[in-house]
């Protein structure tokens, strides 16, 4: 990640977690949860309006780092809360999708896609 692209999402992430306070609220309302302390410190509670969460099967009101272990290398990553945050809100993803690849993986299988494209667009000598 580009550190100009970090600072982007610090900042992003900033406020969602300053709508900390009307995210609980709105669950709260909503009877999703029954007490602000079913979200943990750490967690990002969901937007009930713009989480393809809310309403699914899932029980999850908050966002929270999840780890996994790449399919790949079988190398130890977590999806971030924050990114989480992003991908379901944001990007409006299915709720049912989660990453499988570490970052590392992800990174080297862009970087073939793009140079496969890049490829793709020479013609042939
Ligand atoms: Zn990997």
């Amino acid at each position: 990640m580009k550190k100009a692209d970090r600072q982007q999402s610090n900042q992003r992430l900033r406020k969602v977690l300053d709508d900390r306070p009307r995210r609980i609220r709105m669950l709260l309302e909503r009877g999703l949860i029954k007490n602000a302390s079913e979200i943990p410190e750490d967690a990002i509670p969901i937007d009930p309006e713009h989480s393809p969460h809310a309403g699914t099967t899932i029980p999850a009101v908050f966002y929270q780092d999840i780890e996994f272990v790449c399919a790949d290398c079988g190398k130890p990553d977590f999806w971030s809360a924050g990114s989480q945050q992003h991908y379901f809100e944001v990007s409006k993803a299915s709720p049912y999708k989660q990453p499988k690849h570490c970052y590392d993986c992800r990174q080297k299988e862009l970087a073939r896609k793009t140079q496969a494209r890049m490829n793709a667009g020479h013609a042939p000598r």
